[in-house]
């Protein structure tokens, strides 16, 4: 990665008033999570359609609880990385908006940044499929697959299968920062999966600029994007904080 392209990272937060980063599994590949697209990706193991997908939960839940619990012993032990701690410090720099993340595992929030909106939930709530209620963690027996309500009903991690709504105001409040901002983050993302997909391409329309941070190109890439910073997402953002940062003295 050139200094170059960094420094023209560098101008166009300076330049913008409203920038949004946008993030995917490969944020959080550098701590230890697996993505599901790319070389050793989850999907590489199991059929996303048996099980990620809301019907495959519903048909089999014991089985698919067995690819969660072997998901969260990664999520659980994670650490957020310096890619996360850099766009934490980008907010409170003044010089990002929003995080939208497709990822479930809560490493924005604690590597510090306060401004995230879950696309796809979160693993660390878990809900009763008929009641609604939320469950206590302990709730899970791996010993006793599927974890149940009192209820009687299935009880599922927080988190959207395919299949699935995105939540109401998570995606309202993305696509209306899509259409306001003028400078888009697209972290660690394959960008195939819609709507998150989207995002950057209602940005673009709305006048955005776009930049994607992902050691392999995209859909978006040459077509939406205007600056791809080929690499890991773990040495391109500290360094673009590190100059910014810099320049600031
Ligand atoms: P994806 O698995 O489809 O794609 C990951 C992308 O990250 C790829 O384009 C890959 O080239 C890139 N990448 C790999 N290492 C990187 C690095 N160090 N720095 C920057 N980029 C890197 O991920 P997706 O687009 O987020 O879609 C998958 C879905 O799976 C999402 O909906 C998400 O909810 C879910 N998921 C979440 C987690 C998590 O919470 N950590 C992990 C796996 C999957």
């Amino acid at each position: 990665m050139s200094e170059a392209d960094i420094e023209r990272l560098c101008d166009f937060l300076a330049d913008s008033k409203c920038t949004i980063a946008l993030t995917g599994a490969g944020i959080s590949a550098e701590s230890g999570i697996p993505t599901f697209r790319g070389v050793q990706g989850l999907w590489e193991k199991y059929d996303v359609m048996e099980f990620a997908h809301i019907d495959a939960f519903r048909r089999n839940p014991a089985k698919v609880w067995g690819m969660l619990l072997e998901m969260d012993r990664h999520v659980v032990n994670a650490r957020p990385n310096p890619g996360h701690v850099a766009l934490a410090q980008l907010e409170a720099m003044g010089l990002l908006r929003l995080v939208v993340t497709q990822n479930i595992d809560n490493l924005h929030q604690t590597a510090g940044s306060r401004e995230v909106v879950e696309f796809h939930g979160n693993s660390k709530r878990l809900r009763c499929l008929e009641c609604g209620e939320m469950q206590p963690p302990e709730s899970v027996d791996p010993e006793n697959l599927p974890p149940r309500c009192a209820c009687g009903g299935l009880i599922k991690p927080d988190v959207i299968f395919f299949g699935e709504a995105i939540p109401w105001a998570a995606n309202v409040k993305a696509f209306e920062y899509a259409q306001r901002c003028d400078l888009i983050l697209v972290v660690g993302t394959s960008a195939v999966v819609a709507p998150a997909s989207e995002i950057p391409v209602v940005a673009k329309r709305a006048g955005a600029r776009i930049v994607e941070v992902n050691p392999e190109e995209t859909p978006l890439t040459g077509r939406v994007t205007d600056l791809m910073l080929r690499g890991s997402a773990g040495e391109i953002l500290p360094r673009a904080v590190r100059m910014l940062m810099d320049r600031r003295h």
